[in-house]
């Protein structure tokens, strides 16, 4: 049962540290209470507290990993409804679907194209991230092949579906060493199905025969009474709309309600409510993604279909807490020499992305300074006083470019332009020069610059 943040509060050490972050134990156990830190933010806590807070403190959702070593691909263990309240922590896995009875020809033609797919965006390399293998021959010795062909053609976590057990464990003799995700228990095998997934050391999909939540629930008391835990949620919505408030409704139970039972990531399968259109197959793993699917199989991961929800993925799965950041240093663009402009801009790293990426698109050789801001962009960290003259100074004397380039020009964001005088003052020997305002001047800038 949950605890409150004054029945928690009993177990801390009370001696305000502020360790964890928070100025106050009480503070710590309120936020402990809601879901939104976790007990090893407190190095002090007594193992009986751990003991005892550890299952209060437990993520609503259950952590779920398919895959090993670095193709391990984990799910769920989320602690809120919405993103602002404090983070999302493991973003749903895309999952391409492949059939058994897809030709040979095929199913190599869809590897290869996973293979070569790798989308980089904001220092991130982004790609399918799970292989779903679907016996829909319900043959076992064309399953084992087609798992066979992917194991050898890619490496990614695997989900493995078939209704036939015998097919099931025929595929994890070959494979049960990579921990796939094994498709699914109901009410008529969920007893065979979880023997075979602990025996296995795989987690399970649980999935209703009856449909409904509340069927579903009962399934995984079940499963969970049997000693096996490690589950993954098929809620099989009879259409759009139901998915939509049952994947709503899940989340709300396993994070508001604290309901054990449905305390799990869930898979969707956008092409269920598709109909073979393509595009309509993306917006539904669009809303996946954003209301609250953690594993989408999808029939199709082209290139153009993926790139969007790759980026509206990012965008909700980067803590708004912690803006992400490069490193504080310089960066060559290009065969850089002592010659070549030397531009300065901050850490935040969407800005650094961005200006790099017209630095290189320019062609012109260049020298990039990124200052520590704290992660903030240009106009953010010059309003927080951050990204000032003499910040700017300090970090053209230690960077070490005074040594790189032979001339003295710096040319700062044209969204700072007020602070060339500044810069001037405390660097005598350089001159200030305002480049563009926006980033997509910097091509235009950087060609007349060099001519
Ligand atoms: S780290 Fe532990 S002891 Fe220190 S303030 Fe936080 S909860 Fe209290």
């Amino acid at each position: 049962m949950a605890l409150s943040g004054i029945q928690i509060f009993k177990y801390l050490p009370k001696t305000n540290c502020g360790k964890c972050k928070f100025p106050t134990c009480l503070a710590f156990a309120m936020k402990l209470a809601a879901k939104q830190a976790s007990l090893d933010d407190c190095p002090d806590a007594s193992n009986e507290a751990k003991e005892i807070l550890g299952a209060a403190s437990e993520p609503p959702i259950r952590l779920i990993k398919i895959g090993t070593g670095e193709d391990l691909y984990k799910v769920g263990e989320e602690a809120v409804m919405f993103r602002h309240e404090k983070t999302f922590y493991n973003p749903c896995g895309f999952s391409r679907m492949i059939k058994d009875t897809d030709s040979t020809d095929n199913i190599k033609l869809i590897i290869s194209n996973l293979n070569d797919f790798v989308y980089e965006r904001v220092g991130q390399h982004l790609k399918v991230d799970i292989i779903y293998i679907k016996n829909e021959s319900g043959d076992k010795d064309k399953f084992v092949n087609t798992v066979k062909l992917v194991q050898a053609g890619i490496k990614r976590p695997l989900i493995l579906d078939s209704s036939n057990i015998d097919n099931l464990k025929a595929a994890l003799d070959i494979c049960a060493d990579k921990k796939p995700l094994i498709y699914a228990a109901n009410e008529d095998n969920y007893e065979t199905m979880t023997a075979l997934a602990k025996e296995k050391g795989c987690s399970l999909v649980v999935t209703s025969i009856q449909g409904g939540l509340e069927a579903l629930s009962v399934l995984t008391e079940k499963i969970t009474g049997l000693g096996f835990k490690d589950i993954v949620l098929d809620p099989a919505s009879k259409s759009l709309s139901s998915l939509v408030q049952e994947l709503t409704q899940i989340r709300r139970a396993a994070i508001k309600k604290s309901f054990k039972p449905l305390g799990f990531p869930v898979i969707i399968f956008s092409g269920r409510y598709s109909d073979g259109d393509r595009l309509l197959e993306a917006n539904i793993s669009a809303i996946g993604v954003s209301k609250y699917a953690s594993i989408i199989v999808m029939n199709d991961t082209s290139r153009e279909i993926m790139i969007p929800l790759f980026a509206m993925r990012q965008n909700i799965y980067t803590d708004p807490q912690k803006p992400m950041q490069v490193e504080e240093k310089i960066y060559k663009i290009g065969e850089a020499n002592e010659d070549s402009p030397v531009l300065i801009t901050t850490n935040f790293s969407l800005t650094y992305f961005i200006v790099a990426g017209e630095v290189e698109n320019s062609k012109v050789p260049s020298w990039l300074v990124v200052a520590n801001v704290e992660g903030l962009s240009v106009l953010t960290a010059w309003a927080a006083g951050k990204f000032t003259p003499e910040k700017i100074t300090k970090l053209v004397k230690e960077s070490g470019i005074e040594s790189m380039v032979k001339h003295r020009k710096l040319i700062i964001p044209g969204y700072v332009a007020v602070l060339s005088g500044g810069i001037e003052s405390k660097l005598p020997d350089w001159k200030i020069q305002v480049g563009p305002r926006e980033a997509s001047g910097i091509i235009n800038f950087l060609k007349n610059y060099a001519a």
